[in-house]
């Protein structure tokens, strides 16, 4: 007879040794649904048997390798995970088995640099990411950093919660650094995954908000979540259709295109500030020196949020405050799910059930 020493599972069941996972095994290569060995939980880490996990416009490009920095194949994607926490790893102590937590894409940061000793943690160097860095929530099983996961309440549906955990807290934290404060008139560019959430915050803080996309049913959407006024800029321009309405204090540029970023500078007025946050493939826009400056126009760069930010994303949606618009999908569709997504088929989120 031989004795193990297993980690902590205060009686769970114990998880399987291999699990399905979507995996990324050579960019721009469909992903194979396959069965990988669990992870070995490191120190710090915990164990989460998934329950769903959003497909995030970030999740196509690492699948890709779009950007400048790019994840290694074979990997998993996801960072939309939320499950029950089934297993801690060596040392844990912020969560319990039994928990439910979303695993965002700040996975993992180092806790004691000059950004995160300042509440700037999306910032530190030494950052892994969720499904980029290490692998993320496309799979019954996830290993993620007990100290970066943040709890759901009880109150949260987990399908909301997956959204929440990226397109929520990315859009929460851009009003935020947009500084939108009651009256404000805040532009959003692009109404989908994000775009939906980020109308919402923006009302909350007391914003008018114009919703910007290229799709008819999509703006009808922004405005049953709270947009005062619509633009489609496939048919009028955009820059126009605002300064018209006096100009935006905020615009907020989420759709994952220069030309949409560069429409949203032109439609501040005066002391305007435009918040980046979506990533396009092309990494290049052209904005004016001169009336940046005679304008006094802000630019800021905002990139998803801290664990705070996530709490307090989670504690408005437990108060009924915002709506998560989501379709929910079995793992397997996630090509096809991806395809729709680029294609701009989907009203906001897709959301992978596990
Ligand atoms: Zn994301
Ligand atoms: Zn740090």
């Amino acid at each position: 007879m031989s004795v193990r020493t297993t980690p902590q599972t205060d009686g769970a069941i114990a998880p399987p040794t291999s699990y399905r996972a979507a995996v990324v095994h050579k960019f721009r290569s469909p992903l194979t649904v396959d069965q990988v060995p669990r992870p070995v939980l490191m120190p710090g880490q915990v164990l989460v048997k998934v329950e769903a996990c959003g497909l995030c416009h970030t999740d196509i490009h690492a699948a890709h390798g779009d950007w400048p920095v790019k994840p290694s194949p074979p990997f998993i994607p996801g960072h939309e995970g939320v499950g029950l926490v089934v297993e801690l790893g060596p040392g844990v102590t912020e969560v319990a088995v039994g928990d439910r937590v979303g695993m965002p894409w700040l996975g993992y940061a180092c806790g004691s640099c000059e950004y995160c000793g300042s509440g700037r943690e999306t910032l530190c160097l030494a950052q892994k990411n969720m499904g980029y860095s290490f692998d993320g929530g496309f799979g019954e099983y996830a290993a993620a950093y007990a100290r970066y996961v943040v709890k759901v309440p009880a109150t949260v549906d987990p399908f909301d919660a997956a959204p929440l955990t990226c397109a929520g807290v990315t859009t929460y934290k851009a009003v935020k650094v947009a500084g939108t404060r009651s009256s404000d008139l805040v532009a959003v560019f692009g109404v989908g995954g994000l775009g939906h959430l980020a109308i919402q915050y923006a009302a909350i803080a007391g914003g008018r908000v114009i919703a910007v996309d290229i799709h008819d049913e999509k703006l009808e959407l922004g405005r049953e979540l709270g947009a005062e006024f619509t633009v489609n800029a496939s048919k009028e321009d955009p820059i126009e259709a605002i300064q018209r309405l006096g100009g935006a204090d905020q615009a907020i540029a989420l759709a994952v295109s220069p030309r949409a970023f560069e429409q949203a500078y032109g439609s501040l007025r005066r002391g305007g500030t435009l918040v980046f946050v979506a990533l396009p493939a092309d990494n290049e826009v052209t904005l004016p020196i001169f009336e940046t400056v005679l304008n006094g126009i802000t630019i800021k760069g905002s990139i998803v949020g801290t664990r705070g930010d996530l709490g307090e994303v989670f504690e408005l949606h437990g108060a009924g405050r915002t709506k998560v618009i989501r379709e929910t999908r079995p793992l397997e569709t996630v090509n096809e799910s991806i395809a729709d997504v680029e294609a701009g088929r989907v009203a906001a989120r897709i959301v992978f059930e596990l």
